[in-house]
């Protein structure tokens, strides 16, 4: 096995149920990690700096870019998300698997920086049901969901750049068939 296949890359699109099935997964598999992205949206009722993400204004996130603390990152929606380069490398040297769950573009990037990790697409089971989830959080106002779901049309053309791709019946089973999913990358 290679370190790279340690590298775990999720992406979907804004409502397919990517972030609970990964939740799910760590606490069926704890010994899998998260790695905790960093980003310049405002923080959502509910979340936690340092947990959730790590937030940031934009001068800061520009900042970290431009001293290469940034492993890869990408603009959604118009705020920066990116994978701090201190989440990845060390874990993967010492042999912890790393999940990312970022968008497509950052994704492809992951992809090109390390041809070894194995990606994975998440699709929720219609559109009905991403437009659903999405509305049905309440995170969003409607100029944000409408951006939002324009996004995911175009995200799902994607789906054929990953390794794997599944869809999100239900959270549990979803998070058993990518459980599996890594551990037959690493074993190849
Ligand atoms: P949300 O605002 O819903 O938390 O995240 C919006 C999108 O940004 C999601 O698709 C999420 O997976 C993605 N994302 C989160 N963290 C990162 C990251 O570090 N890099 C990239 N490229 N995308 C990320």
């Amino acid at each position: 096995m290679n370190n790279q296949s340690r590298l775990v890359v999720v992406s979907g699109p804004s409502g397919s149920g990517k972030d609970t099935v990964v939740k799910r997964l760590m606490q069926l598999h704890p010994q899998v990690e998260l790695s905790i992205s960093a980003t310049t949206r405002g923080m959502r009722p509910g979340e936690k700096d340092g947990v959730d993400y790590v937030y940031l204004t934009r001068e800061e996130f520009e900042r970290r870019i431009a001293h290469q603390e940034i492993l890869e990152y990408a603009e959604y929606c118009g705020n920066y998300y990116g994978t701090p380069k201190s989440e990845v490398d060390k874990r993967i040297e010492n042999g912890i698997t790393v999940i990312l769950v970022i968008e497509v573009v950052g994704a492809a990037n992951v992809k090109r920086i390390y041809p070894g990790a194995t990606t994975i697409f998440v699709r929720p089971p219609s559109y009905e049901e991403l437009e659903q989830r999405l509305r049905g959080r309440g995170t969003e106002n409607e100029e944000q969901i409408q951006s939002r779901l324009r996004r995911a049309v175009e995200e799902m053309e994607y789906a054929v750049d990953y390794d794997e791709v599944v869809v999100n019946n239900t959270v549990d089973e979803c998070a058993e068939e990518i459980y599996e999913l890594i551990l037959k990358h690493q074993q190849e």
